[in-house]
């Protein structure tokens, strides 16, 4: 990361970092003041000019494309980190928000036609917990090989009933993080109070939150979160309406009220399963339709898509078409899916620097490149590229081609001739 303050520079280290460009290679002039502008209001709190699509993340994949152009122009080749292991065209975080394990039976019977007959049959002698779904979500997440994130409130239901589930998924690599709940998006002694409660409760330190009902300040709530020591949030999204809260859809450090990048990163929302059905009231196709279409918008800026889908939803009617949407990803075998804890730790591994010497023909990372980390290169035709330490494989993607360069071992370098 860039030291300095400001929003200028905060802004130019969030591009820098988020684009995977070479470390210092980012110069003031050559970002357009309102991208800047931008950047810096929806971090206070502000909408994005457009936020029904990741509008920040396409103007940002538009100065990616004129600074390779130049690059290529003056240099002959450009390169970059590419966002996610291996070149992933998508990374994809799965999270569940666990607000409820049971409800009274009363309220059972009343909605009884939003479960599956057979379900409510065994849920009616006892022998099913409807809202109870961990155990289910991880068996079937696991039969496509993905894990995923819950958050537990501390103080909803009693932590030992989720204990015994949370420990054994925790092991096999789920994620179990806090539902930060009232009261603690903009109190750090509540907030600490909430791990301390959960920790105990479950005997698992919270790496990652999210706020219960998308409660956030942005005032107070990042820096809220980095003094409780967290890893991440992912709070920062929409409740009643689809779309990019901050026009983002990747990771990035929030700044503190000196726009220094924090050491917390932000994971953005970008759909939550109740927006779908409690505030628009879709039916199920069209819920359905609109997960994918708001996960291929993030693809085209190969992006992130956080993901929330509440656990006590999926034997219900709605709620039960996460199935078909593992299914879908499973589909896509070269997809980046992930807990919210595996995303960030990704993404900060990443932040390992890339770095150009020797008049700009030698290309270098720092110590510790993490495994999958890739390289994207494009040249002028007919440059000659030498690898050590490493490999190299081409690709085509939106009708253009480049190398994908894998580093495999400290010694690594790329040169790159003439
Ligand atoms: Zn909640």
């Amino acid at each position: 990361m860039l030291t300095g303050t400001g929003k200028a520079s905060y802004a130019l280290n969030f591009l820098e970092e988020s684009l995977g460009l070479v470390s210092g290679s980012l110069g003031s002039e050559g970002v357009a003041r309102d991208l800047v502008d931008e950047l810096g209001s929806v971090m206070r709190g502000s909408a994005p000019k457009d936020s029904t699509t990741p509008s920040l993340e396409a103007r940002a994949a538009s100065l990616l494309s004129e600074l390779e152009k130049s690059a290529i122009e003056d240099d002959g080749f450009f390169v970059r980190k590419a966002r996610w292991p291996g070149a992933a065209p998508l990374a994809v975080c799965l999270t569940h928000d666990v607000d409820n394990i049971e409800r009274p039976m009363e309220h059972i019977l009343r909605i009884r036609d939003r479960f599956d007959k057979a379900d409510f049959q065994k849920a009616l002698k006892g022998r099913l917990s409807l809202y109870d779904n961990i155990e289910l979500i991880g068996k079937k997440e696991a039969a496509q090989g993905y894990r995923s994130s819950f958050y537990l409130l501390s103080a909803n239901y009693p932590l030992e009933k989720v204990r015994p589930a949370a420990r054994k998924l925790n092991a096999r690599g789920w994620e179990f993080g806090l539902h930060g709940d009232f009261g603690t998006h903009d109190s750090e002694p509540e907030m600490k109070k909430a791990v301390t409660k959960l920790r105990e409760g479950i005997g698992i330190r919270p790496r990652g939150l999210r706020e219960h009902y998308l409660r956030f300040d942005f005032a107070e709530s990042w820096r809220v979160m980095e003094g409780a020591g967290f890893d991440y949030d992912s709070t920062v999204g929409n409740n009643d309406r689809l779309g990019f809260k901050l026009g983002l859809a990747a990771p990035f450090h929030p700044p503190d009220e000196s726009w220094r990048p924090m050491r917390l990163l932000e994971l953005p929302l970008s759909l939550m399963d109740t927006t779908l059905w409690g505030y628009l009231k879709k039916g199920e196709e069209e819920g359905f339709a609109d997960v994918m279409r708001s996960m291929a918008m993030v693809e085209e800026v190969e992006g992130l898509f956080t993901l929330l889908w509440h656990q006590e939803a999926v034997r219900m009617k709605g709620g039960r078409i996460y199935w078909r949407i593992l299914e879908e990803l499973g589909r896509r075998k070269e997809l980046f899916v992930g807990t919210g804890l595996e995303v960030a730790r990704w993404w900060r591994a990443r932040e390992v620097p890339l770095k150009v010497a020797n008049d700009r023909r030698l290309i270098t990372l720092g110590a510790r490149v993490p495994e999958g980390l890739t390289l994207v290169l494009k040249t002028r035709p007919g440059t000659k590229v030498k690898v050590t330490s490493g490999s190299v494989r081409s690709r085509v993607r939106g009708g253009k081609s480049e190398r994908l360069v894998t580093p495999s071992g400290p010694a690594f370098k790329l040169e790159v001739s003439r």
